[in-house]
């Protein structure tokens, strides 16, 4: 059988903020089209019902594609930010629609509109096929940004439970003490709550409100000169960069808790690789990747030496395609 052109494939990355329909993508390749705009769900509807909310969504997708792809579409995937059962069932999408709300048939219903066979996988499910292209090991991809996530790619496919549950290490508990950060969640001392970006943001604000005169002192303070509320995360990045220790001792703590997650997931399963993403890691780039390490190799990893260590965790492409990309390769595999 022919392989359809990448052009007559879209896929589509829906994300609480922003949903992308791209097209020309091989998975391997970045798309050669993607059009962004901002989802119809949760954030431009606050007050909506969650009934409603799933209607505007799934308009949109239908809606954007259309447009993309006039006349010649052959099939679609979809990578969606919520838990997706084996049967393309969307259970939960708490950054999309909301709490509550019944299951939705995203893929069926999508398809009776568009015609054509609509693939329904989670986004960061989708983010890691685009890995398993060149990782030749089982590896877990996480991602940082304002919350953390995370899948094991092992046998040609995401080590997953039938009912979408797995990989959601940034809901993992690893400060249990009374007065620990709340998570997006709503419980406390979560993963994301500490190592996200929004947690490293919190730990530095807080830090700074702790230690006035060391802030004041610090590369961070001469770039946030308003007070601790007025850091945010291009200027720890900045600072970070720039080799500002306060800033750097802030990334430091806060990636001992997920050194400590990838630590966990190494010795449960055995897998060694870990690839990173996300706004915020990627932002910080190169030296968030040599502190996580350290970190590690302070903790220990058992069984492994220093060295292997260092070959254990690398950072991902540096584009914003992984979940597109992904999902053109599950494709292209399901074929
Ligand atoms: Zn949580």
């Amino acid at each position: 059988m022919m392989s359809p052109h990448p052009d007559s494939t879209a896929v589509v990355d829906v994300g609480g903020t922003t949903l992308r329909v791209a097209t020309g993508t091989d998975g391997v390749r970045p798309p050669s089209r993607v059009h962004r705009v901002r989802t119809a769900g949760l954030e431009s509807a606050p007050h909506a019902p969650v009934d409603v909310l799933q209607k505007r969504v799934v308009d949109q997708i239908v809606h954007e594609v259309r447009e993309l792809c006039p006349g010649s579409l052959e099939r679609v995937g979809i990578a969606f930010a919520g838990p997706v059962t084996a049967d393309g069932l969307v259970t939960a999408a708490p950054t999309v629609w909301g709490e509550g709300g019944l299951p939705l048939p995203l893929g069926e219903l999508v398809e009776e509109r568009l015609q054509v066979p609509v693939t329904v996988v989670n986004d960061l499910t989708a983010a890691a096929w685009r890995y398993s292209a060149v990782e030749r090991e089982p590896f877990c991809l996480w991602t940082v940004s304002s919350g953390i996530g995370n899948k094991v790619f092992r046998d040609g496919g995401v080590l997953v439970h039938p009912d979408g549950h797995g990989g959601e290490m940034g809901h993992w508990v690893c400060d249990t003490s009374a007065e620990a950060p709340l998570c997006n969640c709503g419980a406390r001392g979560h993963l994301g709550a500490l190592s996200s970006g929004r947690g490293v943001l919190a730990s530095a604000r807080g830090e700074a409100a702790r230690r006035p005169e060391a802030f004041a002192s610090s590369g961070l303070g001469d770039l946030c000169r308003s007070g601790p509320d007025s850091i945010d995360n291009p200027a720890l990045v900045t600072a970070v960069h720039a080799g500002d220790p306060f800033s750097v001792g802030i990334l430091r703590n806060s990636l001992a808790h997920l050194a400590s997650a990838v630590g966990a997931v190494f010795t449960s399963t055995g897998v060694r690789r870990h690839v990173i993403i996300g706004g915020f890691a990627l932002a910080v780039g190169k030296p968030y990747r040599d502190l996580l390490v350290e970190e590690l190799s302070r903790q220990g990893c058992f069984g492994v030496d220093t060295t292997e260590i260092g070959t254990m965790v690398s950072l991902g492409c540096e584009d914003d395609a992984h979940s597109l990309v992904g999902m053109a390769r599950i494709l292209e595999e399901r074929r």
